[in-house]
């Protein structure tokens, strides 16, 4: 190894030192939001620290050498009202906070959420996975309804045949 190289080690080590980072990744608790359209943002009182777009899978990751200080973490929806989480203490160590948007999961394994006029006829629960050849048979006949393989933390459980949408 030449000198160059080791004083390039060296200030990537010293830079990565420096600098505290706070990630995570945010779940959609309600699929009428898109990850496309969220910025999550980092405030010290109403100025903007730092803030980052979030990938596909809803990862964000906001790099800056932070101050040590009570802070804000905004999420911004496009044309949407902003949800402020209060009080996120920083440090030099590096954070990581997951947070459900817009709110808490609000679907419920025991119970299907109220559908169009309340009515409680033509729901199905819902089944996730590869579908085995019992389960496509019963799709077909409209007993289950498939959700497909991919899981997140907030995931409907039942499905309105009337009116086509997850409760
Ligand atoms: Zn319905």
């Amino acid at each position: 190894m030449n000198l160059s190289k080791i004083i390039i080690c060296i200030l990537i080590s010293f830079a990565g030192f420096s600098q505290n980072q706070l990630s995570g990744r945010i779940f959609l608790t309600d699929t009428d939001y898109d990850y496309h359209y969220i910025t999550v943002l980092l405030k010290k009182k109403d100025s903007i620290l730092t803030g980052s777009q979030i990938d596909s899978l809803g990862n964000y990751k906001l790099v800056k050498k932070i101050p040590s200080g009570n802070y804000k973490v905004v999420i911004n929806h496009l044309g949407e009202k902003d949800m402020i989480i209060e009080n996120i203490i920083v440090d030099e160590k590096d954070l990581v906070i997951d947070i459900n948007y817009p709110g808490p999961c609000t679907y419920f394994k025991n119970k299907p959420r109220k559908c169009v006029g309340s009515h409680t006829d033509n729901i199905i629960p819902i089944v996730y996975g590869l579908p085995s050849k019992i389960m496509i048979k019963k799709a077909k006949k409209g007993k289950i309804h498939l959700g497909g393989c991919e899981v997140s933390k907030c995931d409907p459980y039942f499905f309105c045949k009337t009116h086509n949408i997850e409760l």
